[in-house]
């Protein structure tokens, strides 16, 4: 697939290709550009070019065209996610999923279109003052292979509402169902130039794009340390950022909690996207009277998991999205057994056996017994292993849940109100459930605190992140 630059399909300029491949199998899907600095001064010039009309558009105009995408997606549905399953990984039931919240986005934004409006204020002898709100200009989205479409409809659906024009640079292990969506908002009446997809590596086409001066805004996802150069960088021409980051989020099961409801949520919460996801579940903390059952049920839910190609009809969890991505997991566990940081109860290993061989599997994995301090506690571990803490009260699931320098998301399981409102109001974070994880509805504003991010997604507040107010005070 080749790169949108200006509503047309674009080759990088020195013709080099970056190879997508299939996690499960191994398989060659497509091949796309390899974009570098100057591919990305073509799309950043062509969001120039279109944006005096787009913004000129009403926001219920623009709205409209969101709208119609949205049914597109529907539509198509069931091929955008064997497309998403294809090149990220997840099984397909989950693209679906995926897919379907990406349609949620845009219609959630077309739905508040028609309740923008501005301030008119009365000052008296001073005249009458208007706040209007009034778009930043070119922005650039950078995303994630691990939900690249929910994560592409966060960025694409206010900053394009809100009347900006926008580069978008997509991971280089999935950027096809990034592409095709870009085509159907293209095909949904897009104005060309209004949205530019381009691809390649981080340090090239990526850098390139946060770097450039006719850039407004960058609106990141990824890791902390991609997250902090691009912070740097975006610095030298005073753009603005929003920054969405990794995160250790805490998963607390008190005493008076449903199990079998918070054992669903613990493996939902952990080993969804093959535990890729910025809000997994990524520490457990359960109260010490049912910790043996409630770990025992865990285990045994844990170990009926169906590992496989995403695309095989009785696939729970697939393959993680690289070899790079296993390496990581399995030096993580390797170097807690070799430090004996723990007991591994379930999995610790990649899959072996013929249907394993050329895809990038690792077994559902919980250890108990951590020692503090260990690297699987403090370090934000992405993939399908989980590590199983107890503690005797609230009070220390609250201090050991804020031991961290992460600040995404937590979710407290229980049925007294008091202790939900206590973790409400004392975990650190951005974003709190109580008896669920992971939920992100587009309505919910959505973002980290301390090290995992700057900025929301979602709801009126990421809208009033892609625009400024202008005053004008009229003397009569
Ligand atoms: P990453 O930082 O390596 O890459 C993310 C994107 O940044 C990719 O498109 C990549 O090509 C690009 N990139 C890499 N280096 C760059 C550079 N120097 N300049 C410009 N762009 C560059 O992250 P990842 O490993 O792909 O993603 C996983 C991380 O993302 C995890 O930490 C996860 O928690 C986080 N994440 C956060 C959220 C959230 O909303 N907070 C959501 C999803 C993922």
């Amino acid at each position: 697939m080749l790169m949108r630059i200006g509503g047309t399909e674009t080759a990088s300029l020195d013709e080099v290709w970056i190879e997508v491949k299939n996690p499960a199998t191994g398989e060659l899907i497509d091949r796309v550009p390899a974009g570098r600095n100057e591919d990305a001064a073509l799309a950043v010039d062509a969001a120039e070019a279109a944006s005096g009309s787009w913004k000129k558009k009403t926001m219920r105009e623009r709205g409209m065209i969101l709208f119609r995408a949205a049914e597109k997606v529907r539509e198509q549905h069931k091929d955008l996610a064997r497309l998403l399953t294809m090149e990220q990984g997840k099984p397909l039931h989950e693209s679906i999923d995926e897919v379907r919240g990406y349609a949620n986005i845009l219609e959630f934004y077309a739905g508040i279109s028609a309740h923008q409006s501005g301030e008119f204020i009365r000052l008296g002898s001073s005249g009458d003052g208007l706040v209007v709100r009034e778009p930043l200009g070119v922005c650039g989205a950078i995303i994630p292979w691990n939900m690249p479409v929910l994560i592409m409809g966060w960025k694409v659906g206010p900053v394009l509402l809100a009347g900006n024009t926008l580069v978008l640079k997509p991971a280089s292990t999935t950027p096809l169902t990034n592409i095709r969506l870009a085509k159907i908002l293209d095909e949904s009446g897009l104005p060309p130039g209004v949205l530019n997809v381009i691809t390649g590596r981080g340090e090239e086409a990526g850098e390139g794009l946060v770097r450039h001066p006719g850039l407004r805004k960058i609106s990141f996802t990824g890791s902390c340390a991609t997250g902090m150069k691009i912070r740097e960088l975006a610095s030298h021409h005073l753009k603005e950022v929003t920054l969405e980051l990794g995160g250790s989020d805490p998963m607390i099961v008190l005493n008076d909690a449903d199990v079998d409801r918070a054992v669903e949520g613990a493996v939902r919460g952990r080993f969804y996207n093959a535990g890729q996801t910025c809000t997994a579940v990524k520490r457990l903390y359960v109260q010490e009277a049912i910790a043996e059952v409630f770990i025992r049920k865990l285990k045994e839910r844990t170990s009926t998991l169906n590992v496989g190609n995403g695309l095989g009809p009785k696939t729970d969890m697939g393959p993680l999205n690289s070899s790079g991505q296993r390496d990581l997991i399995s030096r993580a566990v390797e170097d807690l057994r070799e430090n004996d940081h723990g007991t591994i109860i379930t999995g610790g290993c990649a899959l072996k056996g013929k249907a394993y061989e050329q895809g990038w599997f690792y077994r559902p994995t919980l250890v108990t017994d951590i020692v503090p301090g260990s690297p699987l506690v403090t370090e934000e571990i992405f993939g399908p292993v989980l590590p199983v803490m107890t503690v005797p009260n609230l009070e220390t699931a609250i201090r050991e849940a804020n031991n961290s320098r992460f600040g995404l998301g937590a979710s407290v399981w229980t049925s007294n109100m008091h202790s939900a409102r206590k973790a409400f109001d004392e975990i650190h974070a951005g974003i709190v459930w109580v008896n669920r994880h992971l939920t992100i509805p587009p309505e919910i504003p959505f973002g980290g605190v301390e090290g995992s991010g700057i900025g929301r997604e979602n709801g009126q507040d990421a809208l009033d992140s892609y625009s400024r107010t202008k005053s004008l005070v009229m003397g009569w």
